[in-house]
């Protein structure tokens, strides 16, 4: 709506019991749209994904960073997003081209593209030796309850999670954005009643966008006495570059390095995440081989 722009919030409410997320992630998945030319239901599901990510990455701190994999039995196959706790986001798909009819004017089967069978993983860098990974089942492929799902399982935190994405009839996108609101120890029975509530009550996140209701005002419709502690920009950033391509044509070695050269005399390697695209000719390859040699 308007000038508002995308963002996200992070607060707290029930005395700390509760902890709430919401993100409006239009311009960016507007871009992953134009970027990798995705379909309406791709953009769809790719758009819920990368909303999950982008408040994911919220949880975080400092340099850490979060990857998730979608990888169900639809026609998209792998939906693929990342993140980090500076608002930064990236997401791309296998097949960006998927038609699917829709269920009714505006809503579209977002579980038939994905599948219903499959699993999410979720691997989260510390920095440490080891990332961190959880993996569950598809339970829906709508996404918002497979992540809700994710969050019991995986993290044991009961959850609610909101994940939507509106595509105008010209196919761009006209509102995205979700909320995850989370359970944390203490919580009464009659508390959890009166979330439910709330939540039965309210409509769907793109229907609260499209109203132009700033995201405070959506937080606040499940949680009232909801406090916010920290805002931030959230926005579309690739860290490849030339020289990281480079650096992942000289992992090919020698042998394959060399076949290049001589049947092609040139190289493009476009990135997944951005669709940037990285031309390399025969004088560039040649160089790349002697630095694999060394
Ligand atoms: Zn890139």
């Amino acid at each position: 709506m308007g000038n508002q722009k995308d963002r996200l919030l992070r607060g707290t409410a029930l005395n700390g019991k509760v902890r709430a997320f919401a993100v409006r992630t239009t311009d960016l998945v507007e871009e992953l749209r134009q970027r990798h030319d995705t379909f309406p239901v791709v953009t769809a599901a790719l758009g819920r994904t990368v909303s999950a990510a982008a408040m994911m990455g919220a949880m975080l701190k400092g340099d850490e960073r979060l990857s998730i994999q979608v990888r169900g039995d639809g026609p998209i196959g792998l939906i693929a997003a990342e993140s980090n706790a500076n608002g930064e986001v990236r997401g791309y798909v296998k097949n960006p081209h998927v038609e699917l009819t829709n269920i009714r004017p505006g809503k579209m089967d977002v579980a038939a593209a994905v599948g219903t069978t499959g699993h999410i993983d979720v691997i989260k860098d510390f920095g440490l030796k080891e990332p961190y990974r959880g993996s569950v089942p598809i339970i829906s492929g709508e996404l918002a309850e497979d992540f809700t799902y994710y969050f019991a399982v995986s993290e044991q935190t009961n959850s609610a999670v909101s994940l939507g994405v509106l595509v105008s009839p010209d196919y761009s996108v006209a509102n995205a954005g979700g909320f995850i609101i989370q359970l944390l120890p203490g919580v009464t029975e009659d508390e959890i009643k009166e979330l439910e509530l709330a939540l039965s009550k309210i409509p769907p996140i793109t229907e609260m966008l499209e109203e132009g209701l700033e995201l405070e005002d959506i937080l606040k419709r499940v949680v009232s006495d909801v406090t916010i502690l920290e805002e931030m920009d959230v926005y579309f950033s690739c860290d490849c570059s030339h020289e990281r391509v480079e650096r992942a044509l000289i992992s090919l070695g020698q042998e394959e390095l060399e076949q290049m050269i001589e049947e092609d005399g040139k190289a493009e390697v476009s990135c997944h995440f951005c669709n940037e695209k990285y031309r390399f000719d025969k004088e560039q390859l040649k160089s790349v081989l002697e630095r694999a040699k060394s």
